[in-house]
């Protein structure tokens, strides 16, 4: 499903280069959960837009369903990217629109009438357990809601592929269960392979079956949870 080849990312030039990623290869499997654990500063972040092009690699290769990504001119890319939800630690919402119309953006990106965009958002609000709330701000939201609206709005145009970067790290535990068990239902009732970067154990242990290590740019351990680490 997802083929990270030979991926190398540096920042900068010269005296100022960091080296991000020193050569990742990666594979997950479709339909998996696929988790990325490592210490602040270790790659995470940079590895996981790297699966979108929201960070283009220095070198390699994204592969998306055998489509090489690091290929693609700007409009394939746009239209691939659609298959590629994303959602992150501070939700990314717009605070002037409505939950509705965050979740409506990447439909109306997308060409969709108005008809068709509001029956899906109307969908989206039920899937993630937010009826009622469609005309409200995010200003008027919990934490957890929000996140709720990212995942909605991530899963609009019916993506493959989820990607959660530091998804549950803003929220408290108690609200981070329940969001990783949402995300565990979309994963099995949707079909949709995620791929989260967590610097949290507890989440690598409560819903991920595949991990791999992040240290200093490099994977340094890779393979079921059960094995690399022990169930509690
Ligand atoms: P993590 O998500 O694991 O905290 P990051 O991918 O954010 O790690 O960062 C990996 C390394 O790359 C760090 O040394 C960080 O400072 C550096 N880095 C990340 N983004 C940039 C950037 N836009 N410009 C320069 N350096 C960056
Ligand atoms: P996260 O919480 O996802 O790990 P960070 O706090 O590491 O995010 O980084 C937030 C943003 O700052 C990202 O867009 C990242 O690329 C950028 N960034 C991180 N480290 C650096 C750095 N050393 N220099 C410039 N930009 C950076």
């Amino acid at each position: 499903m997802i083929q990270l080849k030979g991926i190398q990312k540096q920042y900068g030039t010269g005296a100022a280069q960091v080296t991000a990623l020193k050569h990742i290869d990666l594979t997950v499997n479709k339909g998996e959960i696929f988790g990325i654990i490592g210490h602040s500063g270790a790659g995470k972040s940079t590895l996981i837009r790297t699966i979108n092009l929201l960070e283009r690699p220095s070198a390699g290769q994204v592969l998306i369903d055998g489509v090489d990504m690091t290929a693609l001119g700007t409009g394939r890319l746009q239209e691939e990217r659609r298959t590629i939800g994303m959602i992150f630690q501070h939700f990314n919402l717009l605070t002037s629109d409505t939950v509705a119309e965050n979740i409506a953006f990447p439909l109306r990106l997308a060409g969709q009438s108005k008809a068709q965009v509001a029956a899906r958002v109307q969908e989206l609000i039920g899937l993630v357990g937010l009826d009622g709330h469609g005309d409200k701000y995010p200003s008027q939201l919990s934490g957890g809601q929000k996140q709720r609206v990212g995942i909605a709005r991530a899963l609009a145009t019916n993506p493959k592929v989820l990607l959660c970067d530091e998804a549950t790290s803003a929220l408290d535990p108690q609200t981070t269960q329940s969001i990783l068990s949402l995300l565990l239902s979309i994963n099995k009732e949707l079909q949709i392979t995620i791929v989260l970067i967590t610097h949290e154990m507890q989440v690598i242990r409560s819903i991920c079956d595949r991990v791999a290590v992040i240290d200093g740019g490099e994977i340094v351990e890779a393979g079921p949870v059960t094995d690399v680490f022990l169930k509690p």
